[in-house]
């Protein structure tokens, strides 16, 4: 969208040992000022990297941020992780919501709220993650999906600083498989409409990024459509030269 600073954020999920570093120093490496420049760039390892990610990316700014975070500050959660323990390491965003999370973990639209609520009151932007399965697909049900997702997930006092939006049909996710260009187009109009609708000149400002199946091949159609304001990259992020593609398609 004219006017806002495109992201390309990179979630590695359940990827990564110590030495995946490597990535992140390649990344640094590659990632030219001029790129940087125009558009922000964010990887979210593991959270067991999150803090070693934070230290090797020293003196380039690409943010760092989590998978995932429970909603509360602190308390008997084994095993979860505090939206203040990812700032506390260095991270700046979260995702909440992701549908690997909505799935494995039965994470509802409530939940999702109160995670992305916890991001906030951490002072983490939180990417809430959005997307319709093949079925509602096919049923032609997807806008209304993403719509009651964005409804239910997504606060009230989200702000273009704060909150980014990530459309992320399941279906396309791991795939290969991506809407077509017009299909991305009319779903981030939605999007836009509904924000817009909810949330005045913030929700006009908010970044809507897509993701499912971003490759360098792909990324300058599938992120050409005007509410497209950047990638949330899956597989591709593993691989540094293929994640500074994607962001020089998008630069
Ligand atoms: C994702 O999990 O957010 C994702 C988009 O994965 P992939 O790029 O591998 O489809």
């Amino acid at each position: 969208t004219d006017g806002i600073r495109p992201l390309v954020a990179g979630n590695w999920k359940m990827n990564g040992l110590r030495r995946s570093v490597d990535t992140i120093e390649a990344l640094k490496s590659h990632a030219q000022e001029g790129v940087l420049e125009r558009i922000d760039m964010l990887v979210c390892p593991p959270a067991t990297l999150v803090a070693l990610a934070v230290k090797t990316m020293d003196t380039v700014p690409i943010h760092i941020g989590g998978q995932t975070c429970h909603p509360a500050e602190n308390g008997a959660h084994t095993g979860d992780i505090a939206p203040e323990m990812l700032l506390d390491v260095g991270a700046s965003y979260v995702l909440t919501g992701h549908s690997e999370r909505r799935t494995d973990h039965g994470e509802t639209d409530e939940v999702v709220h109160a995670q992305t609520l916890g991001a906030w009151r951490a002072g983490l932007c939180a990417i809430v993650c959005v997307g319709e399965t093949k079925d509602e697909r096919e049923a032609g049900n997807e806008v209304s999906v993403v719509a009651g997702q964005i409804a239910g997930s997504v606060p009230d006092g989200a702000t273009a600083e704060n909150t980014v939006v990530a459309y992320e049909p399941v279906w396309a996710i791991g795939t290969g498989l991506t809407p077509t260009v017009d299909d991305i187009a009319a779903m981030h109009d939605a999007i836009r409409a509904e924000l817009t609708n909810r949330f005045g000149d913030e929700g006009a400002k908010m970044r809507i990024l897509y993701g499912g199946s971003v490759k360098p091949g792909n990324a300058a159609d599938v992120l050409a459509p005007n509410n497209v304001d950047g990638a949330l990259v899956g597989g591709a992020s593993l691989s540094a030269s293929d994640f500074m593609g994607i962001a020089d398609a998008v630069a």
